[in-house]
């Protein structure tokens, strides 16, 4: 695809609109080519998300790695620069434009933050969190705009800006097989419309949700997303502040908590730094005040995270001394 060139170990296009420094940083380099032939054998211990057909047509045996520092220099090893979709990990930025349309106040109102196993999240409860699908699809219904399609534009800017590439749209394909096969989020939608917790029509905020889980990225996008993160909302090796470090700190606490599904406990002990993983294989990994993180490995854990993905991150944080905890 023209959008997202082969992998390589030059500068950047200078097509994207932030151009990094892209001073090489080999000893950097060398640790994630380590750390990434380490970990290449934990590909086929996961599988594949196959509840659409399009996600179960990866490439199992894939993982790419990409890091980008406050100070704006990049490394990468692997399959990072192949595209697929964000899936969960728009959750963040779901929940950041809400934040910035809303404030935090009205936006508590409606989606909480205590981490809670999103399978047992409901409308009866009251427990709903934005890192779970119910609370992403009523996010849906938080962000401005005059109709559905301009919301979505809005948080397709948002992520462009925020991931550093404005070539960034939708895999048709993906959306489409979301949409067809949305069942489940269909269920939950038609719930929280049932408890008056969705006003708009079903079908619209639906679309909205499964165009953002359909974004194309690859791992340096989430790692700039997460770079954008670890600056408390500043782009990396820039002055230019996209939201309020205030935001920063909200949405990290709550990917710390809850980033990584059910595996959230185990990961803030093996990794230690807020982080969102998504059923297309990323993981955008925050390491506050120092980096981003894109981690691309399709192959899944029973919880939906990426195996190898997981294990080098694990490696990464040992390595560099990155857990917060
Ligand atoms: N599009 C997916 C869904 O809502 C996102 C799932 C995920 O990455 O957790 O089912």
């Amino acid at each position: 695809c023209a959008a997202f060139p082969a992998p390589r170990k030059q500068a950047a296009s200078p097509a994207r609109l932030f151009a990094p420094q892209n001073e090489r940083q080999p000893v950097m380099e060398e640790l994630l080519e380590r750390l990434l032939a380490e970990c290449l054998p934990y590909t086929a211990q996961g599988r594949l998300a196959d509840y659409i057909p399009e996600l179960a047509k990866a490439d199992p045996s894939m993982l790419g790695v990409y890091v980008i520092g406050n100070d704006g220099k990049e490394s990468w090893a692997g399959d990072c620069r192949q595209p697929f979709t964000i899936q969960s990990v728009i959750k963040p930025i779901l929940l950041l434009q809400a934040l910035l349309d809303n404030g935090v106040e009205a936006v508590q109102r409606r989606v909480g933050v205590d981490a809670i196993n999103p399978r047992d999240q409901s409308p009866y409860s009251g427990h709903i969190n934005p890192m779970a699908n119910m609370g992403a699809i009523v996010i849906c219904s938080l962000i401005h705009g005059g109709s559905y399609a301009e919301r979505f534009q809005r948080l397709l800017e948002l992520t462009r800006l925020l991931a550093g590439d404005e070539r960034i749209g939708i895999d048709e394909d993906v959306y489409h097989s979301e949409k067809s096969h949305g069942s489940k989020n269909r269920a939950l939608a038609y719930l929280l419309k049932s408890y008056g917790l969705l006003d708009d029509d079903v079908e619209e905020v639906l679309d909205c949700y499964f165009r953002a889980c359909s974004i194309r990225v690859d791992c340096r996008a989430l790692a700039h997303i997460g770079a954008v993160l670890s600056n408390r909302g500043r782009l990396p090796n820039s002055s230019r502040q996209i939201f309020p470090a205030e935001l920063a700190r909200y949405v990290n606490a709550i990917l710390t908590t809850c980033g990584m599904y059910d595996g959230s406990g185990e990961f803030a002990i093996r990794v230690g730094v807020p982080a969102k993983s998504g059923v297309g294989g990323g993981i955008m990994a925050v390491v506050p005040t120092r980096m981003g993180i894109g981690i691309y490995g399709p192959a899944l854990d029973r919880k939906g995270n990426s195996v190898a993905g997981i294990q080098l991150l694990e490696r990464l944080s040992r390595a560099l001394y990155l857990s917060i905890f």
